[in-house]
């Protein structure tokens, strides 16, 4: 392992197509032999660049009494004070547009990304050269281990925009040496489109969102397509949502398109930001930890969580000039197991992906929900649609969860009766006590990216009542 930091790569580099590693010596190394050899280094010279780079750090620290130079072990790293995604939004207010943890001067910006605001002000990230590079470095690695070669043609159904995420996807299949189809999304009648494009030109890999996947599919079969047929998918990878890591959606893409699915991707802030990725054995997410070191935490008492427990995701760039995230508390939800997965690769999995983004967990009557517990059970009944909405009302005091579904065409009345009580029944079986509403087929709106599945109406009604 080079000393040099940050890292340099040789950009002519591929292995060849019958390699399972990218970077075999790294990736089944023995993890206590990669923590000291190559995490270690790598964290301290990140800690030593963020002190003497940016005044974000070197003020926090200082705060803390934490000395880059004392962290010599990854449990001395535990001091090291956790970063919140609002005290990144309230620097970049002060401190406007990048914040005081640029690092590089302006014009060694090779590229401006963001958030996109929807829940308060964006946060700009601002990437530099050598950032981007290594960036697209660690995404072909990444999604060499998924099984994309120089032969593919990768479709991306996704906003090439702010949003990083298509970005990042671009930069790693451009580095790996693919053929980049970046179609996109989000323009009038393009969804229609990309069926025509996917059926002629027939690509083999396929990047978006997975309610955009499953939306298409639906469209396809509409049009008398058939995914499986027309289409030549071999690997479906997904990242912006959990589903491709709940197993009945997960069964419905592979079912409707005939590929294997692939769960990846962790939060805006990190990039690159597909360091939590299934391999082709799809046994859940590795945390690529020489790349991007990632934790799991106790929420209350923030310490790290053992092998096998469950907890909050915190990560740290590990060759990051531009804006490094060290400690940032992404706040998702995981398990997570340290033994060996089928590929040979050391690094910790998610069994069970990440589970509750931290964003979309609600509370009802005193109790966590994950959305993606109730998609799950919705996607595993057959006779249901593909899609759904969570409504949370109040009436009087009691909280009320509604579920919306679809069932699919063709079907009575007593088979739609059916379908509701067994969907009740589901739920109740994972503890939930829910209004179950059955909806005509496509009479919920559809997404080209994101979709926003829960309608919150407390605070509606707490308004009104307050007014009354
Ligand atoms: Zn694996």
């Amino acid at each position: 392992m080079s000393a040099k930091w940050p890292p340099e790569y040789d950009r002519s580099f591929v292995p060849p197509p019958e390699s399972r590693y990218w970077s075999e010596t790294l990736e089944i190394m023995d993890p206590e032999e990669r923590d000291q050899r190559v995490i270690i280094p790598k964290l301290q010279a990140q800690l030593k660049y963020a002190y003497e780079s940016s005044p974000f750090y070197r003020r926090k620290w200082d705060e803390a009494g934490i000395r880059p130079e004392d962290i010599r072990s990854l449990e001395d790293f535990e001091r090291v004070p956790l970063v919140e995604k609002d005290e990144i939004r309230r620097d970049q207010i002060e401190n406007p547009p990048f914040g005081s943890n640029l690092c590089i001067p302006r014009r060694e910006l090779a590229r401006i990304q963001g958030t996109s605001g929807t829940t308060g002000k964006p946060t700009v990230f601002g990437i530099g050269r050598g950032d981007m590079e290594r960036i697209a470095e660690a995404h072909a690695r990444i999604m060499w281990s998924f099984g994309i070669r120089q032969d593919d043609t990768v479709f991306m159904a996704s906003f090439f925009s702010l949003y990083w995420g298509s970005w990042g996807a671009l930069l790693g299949c451009e580095r790996l040496g693919a053929t980049a189809f970046p179609f996109g999304a989000g323009v009038s009648g393009q969804s229609d489109r990309s069926l025509e494009w996917m059926k002629e030109v027939r690509p083999t890999v396929f990047y978006g969102t997975p309610s955009y996947a499953l939306h298409l599919a639906e469209k396809a079969k509409a049009r008398g397509m058939d995914p499986r047929r027309d289409f030549n998918f071999r690997i479906l990878f997904f990242s912006g949502e959990p589903g491709a890591g709940v197993p009945s959606t997960r069964k419905r893409i592979e079912e409707s398109y005939g590929g294997i699915c692939i769960d990846s991707g962790s939060t805006a802030e990190m990039a690159p930001w597909m360091t939590n990725a299934e391999c082709d054995c799809r046994q859940g997410m590795h945390f690529w930890q020489d790349i991007v070191y990632s934790e799991l935490i106790d929420p209350k008492t923030k310490r790290r969580v053992p092998d096998g427990k469950e907890g909050i995701t915190v990560y740290t760039h590990l060759e990051r000039t531009s804006q490094p995230m060290i400690r940032f508390m992404a706040g998702d939800i995981a398990m997570w197991v340290t033994d060996t997965c089928a590929c040979g690769r050391t690094y910790p999995r998610l069994p069970k992906g990440i589970y509750g983004r931290a964003d979309d967990m609600f509370v009802v009557r005193g109790e966590n929900v994950y959305p993606s517990a109730i998609e799950d059970v919705i996607r595993g009944i057959k006779g249901l649609g593909d899609e759904y909405r969570i409504i949370i009302t109040r009436e009087r005091t009691m909280d009320e969860l509604v579920v919306q579904a679809e069932h699919v065409a063709g079907m009575n009345v007593y088979q739609i009766a059916d379908l509701k009580t067994q969907l009740e029944g589901n739920l109740r079986a994972r503890g939930l006590r829910t209004t179950i509403q059955m909806m005509a087929p496509g009479s919920l709106e559809r997404t080209e990216f994101k979709a926003k599945r829960i309608v919150d109406q407390r605070r509606l009604y707490d308004a009104i009542t307050e007014k009354a």
